[in-house]
């Protein structure tokens, strides 16, 4: 006995309906490595995207501790406050060698879980990066054809899921803590460029004057940066995910974000270029999986790697080889 799945126009419907079971469901469809459940999940898609693409996109990275859970429970329930829908989703760069993810962890975030008007949903895992980024992409468009309005995706500060995450976001935040004065210590150039704000996290009781030293140094440091595309000068600010000191103005800061670049017509260029991106993202995803899953290639791997260690052939001839087996068939 097989309990009959729903066909895709049912989840179409349900989803448009605003139904969190059929948005859960294909969401699941979009996570499976089953070919014909990819096919089902790529006829949703496509069905929603014309009900998609109405929501404000924000990324939020920091590295493990800097309160990026609490934060988000935090500002999202703000967000629901102010009548919004929220969905929480969440790219774990960990997912891809253990399995099981450290983000979107719902015991963390015990209020919004509860709240109707608010989705979370952890990291998909997956055998690459880029796949599990992908999968969360696509998963943007469901959930906004759901009609969540505001779209919180969250990474962590390490490794290459912040470049992922930033291709998929309209506003990108960077959560930070004070630390002894040497903030700028150990963050990555690139991901400072990336920022559209930094708020330092933990601004309160005996923080609350390191935290200030702190955004006079990022805001020094942002300074020294090139002119974003975007018109928008990058902030700083500080807030405290326990006391919720300082929530409302990084909302408002996105406000102001969003006034200036759909002004400029920025943020629907951005959103088209983000599509060519992800196009172009997939295809090199399919491509390499599809070559190293490749029967002949796996066979003929090894010995190539061998051959190319001990020098026996170039490893620009030992490339050219093994793709021409691939292409072969
Ligand atoms: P994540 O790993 O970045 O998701 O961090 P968590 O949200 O799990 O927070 C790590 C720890 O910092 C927890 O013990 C939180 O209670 C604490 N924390 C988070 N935000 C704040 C804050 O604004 N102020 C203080 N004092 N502690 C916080």
């Amino acid at each position: 006995f097989r309990k009959l799945q729903p066909s895709s126009a049912e989840l179409v419907e349900g989803i448009l309906a605003g139904n969190i079971t059929a948005l859960s469901r294909a969401i699941t469809l979009v996570e499976s490595t089953n070919v014909s459940h990819l096919a089902k999940a790529n006829e949703v898609i496509n069905a929603c995207l014309p009900h998609a693409n109405k929501s404000v996109r924000i990324g939020i990275t920091g590295v493990p501790g800097v309160g990026k859970s609490t934060f988000i429970e935090a500002f999202g329930k703000y967000l629901t406050g102010l009548g919004k829908k929220v969905a929480v989703l969440a790219v774990d760069p960990s997912s891809t060698i253990s399995h099981g993810s450290i983000l979107g962890d719902k015991t963390r975030m015990e209020e919004l879980v509860k709240d109707k008007n608010a989705y979370i949903r952890p990291s998909a895992s997956g055998e690459t990066l880029g796949g599990v980024a992908r999968k969360t992409r696509e998963t943007i468009t469901l959930c906004e054809a759901c009609g969540f309005d505001t779209i919180i995706i969250e990474t962590v500060g390490v490794g290459q899921s912040e470049t992922a995450v930033h291709s998929m976001v309209d506003f990108f935040l960077l959560l930070k803590i004070s630390g002894a004065g040497d903030e700028l210590q150990g963050i990555k150039r690139g991901i400072m460029e990336m920022a559209d704000a930094i708020v330092i996290n933990k601004a309160d009781g005996d923080n609350i004057k390191k935290a200030q030293f702190a955004k006079v140094e990022f805001n020094r440091a942002l300074h020294l940066f090139p002119a974003k595309k975007s018109g928008w000068t990058p902030t700083t600010s500080s807030c405290s995910a326990i006391t919720h000191e300082g929530i409302p103005e990084v909302w408002k800061t996105i406000e102001q974000f969003l006034e200036l670049t759909k002004g400029n017509n920025y943020l629907f260029e951005k959103r088209k270029e983000q599509n060519q991106y992800w196009m172009l993202e997939t295809i090199n995803e399919q491509l390499k999986l599809n070559f190293y899953n490749h029967v002949q290639i796996q066979k003929l791997l090894d010995s190539t790697k061998k051959a190319v260690q001990n020098d026996e052939i170039s490893p620009f001839a030992a490339a050219s080889l093994l793709l021409k087996t691939y292409f072969k068939d």
